[in-house]
């Protein structure tokens, strides 16, 4: 039989740079229910899976989930307009993770053939920040991301989900303070209050994941530059200006050409198809990248003097 100090050994030896383990029961307390109820979640139905809310029903028997986090940080300046967010400059993070957790996924079964396994990176329903806390990674902050002491919020999660009972770590405890920078720089008030993000409201969220044909008028003034993702909350959070450090996996170096809105406003699903060829951000669909450049463009002209 393995203990927990084995299995957070082995993900460490694959690269994972944070592992800790939670135990499902007692379960932590999530919040999802309500922030569904408000409807935070604009049109991402997918968060409304039963199942997110209940781990046994995505793996019957689960005992333990093992909660990872690789530091995606390449430094860099972002233009001033056209801005991507950081956890997309490199190859995309659910290969990247998912490949290892795979890899760990098979040393389990390997040391224990009985046990049962699920992996997700993003991919399924599981809070995954929630049980990163849980596991003793970081907390959730009031921007609503997951903060590390080591690396800040600049960290892409995922999780094994077993059969195994592991000894747990105690869950994270929370380390905003009195801190509210993310809430004041956020540029459309999509933190509603600590802890609390309205995804209607939020520019990552229209940015990568709303379909619609014009992002919302109120949205478009605000944009600030972000042509995909936003990284505000993060940019300004003390933990991150303090703690980010340089990541060592090659993989997050970044490989998106650089190129003019005007060639965003105007790209083909060709060109799409070659320019984000392993990228996360194939999510942003070509006439996506068209509306979100062609809104920024229109900002730049409203800009220009007479
Ligand atoms: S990602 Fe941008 S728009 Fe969304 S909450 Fe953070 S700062 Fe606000
Ligand atoms: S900016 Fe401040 S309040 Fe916001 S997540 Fe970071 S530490 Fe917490």
């Amino acid at each position: 039989m393995i203990n927990a100090q084995q299995v957070k050994e082995q993900a460490r030896r694959l690269g994972f740079h944070r592992v800790g383990i939670a135990a499902v029961e007692p379960a932590p307390q999530s919040h999802l229910a309500e922030w569904l109820a408000a409807g935070y979640h604009a049109d991402m139905d997918w968060l409304t899976d039963a199942r997110r809310q209940r781990i046994e029903k995505v793996l019957p028997g689960v005992k333990s989930v093992i909660a990872v986090a690789m530091n995606y940080y390449w430094p860099g300046e972002q233009p001033q307009v056209g801005k991507i967010a950081r956890y997309a400059w490199g190859r995309d993070y659910h290969r990247v993770v998912g490949r290892r957790l795979k890899a760990l996924a098979h040393w389990l079964k390997q040391q224990v053939p009985d046990c049962e396994t699920r992996i997700y990176v993003d991919t399924g329903p599981v809070e995954d920040k929630l049980w990163a806390e849980w596991a003793g990674l970081g907390w959730v902050g009031k921007n609503a991301n997951l903060i590390t002491r080591q690396y800040g919020s600049w960290v892409v999660l995922g999780e094994v989900l077993t059969t195994l009972a592991l000894t747990p770590d105690p869950p994270h405890t929370e380390h905003c303070g009195t801190c509210t920078r993310c809430l004041e720089a956020c540029p459309t008030g999509a933190i509603v209050r600590p802890f609390v993000v309205d995804s209607r409201r939020c520019i990552a969220y229209h940015t990568i994941e709303n379909r619609q044909p014009e992002l919302p008028a109120e949205i478009v003034p605000r944009l600030e530059g972000w042509l995909a993702g936003c990284d505000i909350c993060q940019e300004v959070c003390p933990w991150n200006q303090r703690f980010a450090q340089p990541t060592d996996v090659d993989e997050f170096q970044p490989r998106l050409p650089p190129l003019s809105l005007k060639a965003w406003a105007e790209m083909d699903t060709d060109t799409w198809d070659r320019t984000l060829r392993g990228s996360a951000l194939r999510r942003i669909k070509p006439a996506m990248w068209r509306r979100n450049a062609r809104a920024l463009l229109s900002r730049c002209a409203s800009a220009t003097p007479p």
